[in-house]
């Protein structure tokens, strides 16, 4: 039995819901009943917050506008989808929730507050509406199919924003929910992204997180693989809207598609591998714009293609936190102190890097994270800073890190001194290094506005796009 997940631009409109609806049809007649999980059409999500936020503000015109803007785009597709016999009544579904969406905003437009839980209810409706939608595209195309919500069976934490799976609740209720649907051969078309708390409070996975949805349902179901479809040719060595001679990698590791992920590769959410590796579920990423071309699977063991570097990212919009002074110098706990102080606000550290020196300890964080980890170091380090031990902690803004991937690079030496002669020959600047411990990753940091060039200049020099 095969989870298939369709992202956000496989389900764009009303036409591409039909291609994807063709593509798991002709899917279910060859190989069996897939089970599916599906994202909100392309930008919804966004457009969801946005009004809600409007919202929030009373900002009339941009809440007007967005919704009628979401009636639109879901109006369309629903007469494009829908069966004959069932356009009204798709219509009407369609016409419901997003009422409740209207109703939920202007709720929140009294409170005058948006809330983690408020959010999560907002972004849901996305997911209601595809879900309902691809359905019907299914009946349409003569497969019997049924929409679901996973908030009646993915059972969460109630982390709004990035929850996580309560894992024995999860499976009994999904296995509920969905076999006996596969058992009859009706294909269940599930709402990614979403899940709900032990009271029934919808969350949300986080953003992208409808790839992780897909592979909870997978390790639920005892899955033997999960398909992600998405709008590019599987992992590529680079993301190929940066570097347009970016190729396919065929094949992966867990531990590699884990780190690329981490690292900034959007097309697969981080949290997505684990209970594939948990359970030995490979993970197919293929285009649904291009079912039969090159497409990547995601093992334990994949085959070794004898490369040093495999693929290269990057994450933007990040600040380097510096923490600096002499009298730091062989002081026991220095360090466990800073990451304590950062961690105790709830803030998540990317990369460490700390010089031999010890006269520096510095690390990435999101920016917009950067004041609250900078106060709550200049308390936690009040001392010090008054006797001068501790100089100066500051945050530089707008820098990226880069991270070259890639499990061949243990075993050979000269990568990292060929890895910063590519940067030097194209005039950029390298702030900070860090190399994971795993040694299947170097990362760096560069200003944000030297990243794509370092991503290019880092994939020419391995020669990643041979081949191409
Ligand atoms: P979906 O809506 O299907 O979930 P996403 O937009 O989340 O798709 O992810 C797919 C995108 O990920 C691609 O369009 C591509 O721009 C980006 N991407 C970043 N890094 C990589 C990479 N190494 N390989 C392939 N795609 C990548
Ligand atoms: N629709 C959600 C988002 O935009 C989840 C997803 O697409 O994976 O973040
Ligand atoms: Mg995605």
């Amino acid at each position: 039995m095969i989870v298939m997940k369709f992202g956000g631009s496989s389900v764009g409109d009303g036409e591409r819901i039909r291609n994807v609806a063709g593509i798991v049809g002709s899917f279910a007649e060859r190989e069996g009943t897939p089970a599916v999980v599906v994202s909100a059409m392309q930008g919804v999500t966004d457009s969801l917050i946005l009004a809600a936020e409007a919202a929030s503000k009373r900002e009339n015109g941009t809440l007007h506008r967005t919704i009628a803007e979401l009636y639109a785009r879901h109006e369309e597709a629903a007469a494009e989808v829908a069966p004959e016999s069932e356009r009204e009544a798709l219509l009407g579904e369609v016409h419901a929730l997003i009422r409740d969406f209207e109703n939920l905003c202007a709720a929140i437009g009294v409170l005058g507050e948006l809330t983690p839980r408020g959010l999560d209810a907002v972004a849901s409706f996305g997911e209601r509406l595809s879900a309902r939608l691809l359905a019907a595209a299914l009946r349409r195309a003569s497969y019997a199919a049924h929409a679901l919500e996973a908030s009646d069976f993915i059972v969460t934490d109630a982390c709004h924003g990035a929850a996580s799976p309560q894992w024995e609740p999860t499976r009994e209720r999904t296995r509920a929910a969905v076999l006996p649907l596969l058992a009859e051969g009706t294909i269940p078309v599930i709402t990614g992204f979403i899940g709900a708390s032990p009271e029934g409070v919808v969350t949300t996975l986080g953003r992208g997180g409808s790839d992780f949805s897909a592979s909870i349902v997978a390790s639920c179901l005892d899955a033997d693989e999960i398909w992600i479809w998405t709008d590019v040719d599987g992992v590529m060595t680079a993301d190929p809207r940066i570097v347009p001679e970016a190729r396919t990698l065929p094949e992966i590791s867990y531990a590699e598609a884990a780190e690329l992920s981490y690292f900034g590769a959007r097309v697969i959410h981080p949290k997505t591998v684990l209970p594939a590796v948990e359970r030995g579920i490979p993970i197919r990423i293929k285009n649904t714009f291009n079912p039969e071309g090159p497409s990547t699977v995601i093992t334990s063991s994949p085959r070794e293609d004898g490369s040093t570097v495999k693929a290269i990212t990057a994450i933007k919009g990040l600040s380097l936190v510096t923490v600096e002074g002499r009298g730091m110098i062989g002081v026991p706990g220095i360090a466990a102190r800073v990451f304590s102080a950062v961690a105790q606000e709830g803030i998540s550290v990317l990369m460490i890097s700390q010089s031999s020196s010890e006269q520096n300890i510095c690390f990435a964080i999101k920016s917009e994270e950067a004041d609250r980890a900078i106060a709550a170091l200049n308390e936690a380090f009040a001392r010090e800073l008054a006797a001068r031990n501790v100089d100066r902690i500051w945050a530089e803004e707008g820098v990226a890190i880069v991270a070259v991937v890639g499990k061949g690079m243990r075993r050979t030496p000269g990568i990292a001194a060929k890895l910063f002669g590519a940067l030097g020959k194209a005039g950029i600047n390298v702030i900070s290094i860090a190399q994971g411990a795993s040694e299947h990753n170097i990362s760096l940091v560069v200003s944000e506005t030297q990243v794509e060039e370092a991503v290019r200049a880092i994939h020419r020099e391995f020669d990643l796009g041979r081949g191409s």
